[in-house]
């Protein structure tokens, strides 16, 4: 159970979560196939029935819910002006996915922009939902997903919002390990991708000594598995993984004359990535050197790190620690909107935990009493943020006016 919120809140508006939780729901079961596994890839007909179902939802007295040309819904007070805090998430899913992956921050968005509007509080008319269009990039003709958002960083649309907030499940097992109930997120970890191709010489594994050998496959394997001391020694909070291990020839009796591994490093600063993509060459031609062999690692892909806006990253934090006392930051190591959002306005994320760590899976959960903590908490970000930054907003409006 979440610490008790304190009483400092009193006067705080308070999210339905009857409403919260029944919303979630009803969400899960558009796309859901018999063993509750979710389908909503984008543009599907079930992607789509979501969409319109968060339309429809959002049409309520007073509330406007509009498309954008990319797919994305939005919804936001009848005749508003802006600027607006844009909150929300993803609702289409990958195959076989969970209800909370992208569709928990939709809901909450969803949650907290009725709840600031039948009270009537001073920020609904300067907030905007949306659910993101292509978050996950298993769309035929996708470009790697994060769709919606790529469009709306190049949409004049962004110039009328000032600030952006992502509440997710966290989809791993630290929160839960480290007993938290709320993590603000400081940044999305960047992703390179390699290749590394070696070329030694195939030979008889019998009758070739060790001590003659240009083994391909020995300067692959090594590099594999230094890939761990390299990444730590460079950020201890990075990741890496060396997934494919390909021989050739590939044979028990053969010394392999030609290697090749793909592989990923994550880590929260480009600083870090620079450093361990330096360690990684510097070791793998030390290593090739040593075994005869001729190296080559090429940077097949890049996704820039995101450190999140300092000043919207505090208040999140802020509102977290005043809610529970087992909160504590974290470094998101799964792609978000966010993480694109952050590149044109002022980004914060927060998380929640995920039971077992479990996602892209219908095992996928998170303790009610979470659910509804984090939407809460989101509600105090959203007033927090435009109590500090609205201010200056609007009055540089009205001179411009
Ligand atoms: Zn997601």
């Amino acid at each position: 159970m979440p610490a008790s919120t304190h009483s400092t809140h009193s006067l705080q508006p308070q999210i339905d979560s009857d409403r919260l939780l029944k919303d979630l729901n009803r969400l899960a079961q558009i796309g859901a196939g018999a063993d509750g596994a979710i389908h909503r890839i984008a543009g599907n007909d079930a992607d789509m029935a979501a969409r319109d179902w968060i339309d429809k939802t959002m049409r309520v007295t007073g509330l406007h819910a509009y498309y954008d040309d990319t797919g994305n819904v939005f919804s936001r007070r009848l005749n508003t002006s802006g600027p607006w805090l844009l909150i929300g998430s993803h609702s289409d899913t990958v195959p076989a996915a969970g209800h909370l992956d992208g569709a928990y921050g939709v809901i909450a968005a969803m949650e907290v922009l009725r709840t600031l509007h039948e009270h009537d509080h001073p920020m609904a008319d300067h907030v905007e939902t949306v659910a993101w269009f292509d978050e996950e990039g298993v769309m035929e003709g996708s470009r790697g997903g994060l769709t919606g958002s790529t469009a709306l960083t190049r949409d004049p649309h962004a110039e009328d919002l000032f600030a952006y907030i992502e509440l997710h499940v966290e989809q791993g097992p630290r929160m839960e390990r480290a007993g938290l109930d709320l993590s603000p997120v400081t940044g999305i970890v960047g992703v390179r991708r390699y290749t590394i191709t070696v070329t030694g010489q195939a030979n008889h594994a019998g009758t070739t000594p060790f001590e003659l050998r240009q083994d391909a496959g020995r300067v692959a394997t090594r590099v594999a598995a230094e890939l761990k001391g390299i990444c730590q020694d460079a950020d201890p909070a990075s990741i890496g993984n060396a997934g494919v291990i390909a021989f050739d020839p590939a044979a028990a009796n053969v010394v392999p004359g030609a290697a090749r591994v793909e592989l990923e490093v994550r880590a929260r600063t480009e600083e870090a990535l620079d450093a361990i993509e330096r360690s990684l060459t510097d070791f793998l031609f030390l290593v090739a050197r040593e075994e005869e062999c001729v190296a080559d690692l090429e940077r097949t892909s890049a996704k820039p790190a995101a450190v999140f806006d300092e000043q919207v990253y505090g208040m999140v934090e802020e509102v977290c620690r005043r809610r529970t006392d087992r909160c504590a930051p974290l470094v998101s190591y799964a792609g978000h909107d966010a993480s694109v959002i952050s590149t044109r306005l002022p980004t914060a994320m927060l998380f929640v935990p995920s039971t077992g760590g479990f996602s892209h899976s219908n095992r996928e959960h998170t303790a009610d009493e979470h659910l509804i903590l984090g939407t809460q908490a989101l509600l105090d970000a959203v007033i927090r943020t435009g109590e500090s930054m609205l201010p200056q907003l609007l009055s540089k409006t009205l001179v411009a006016a």
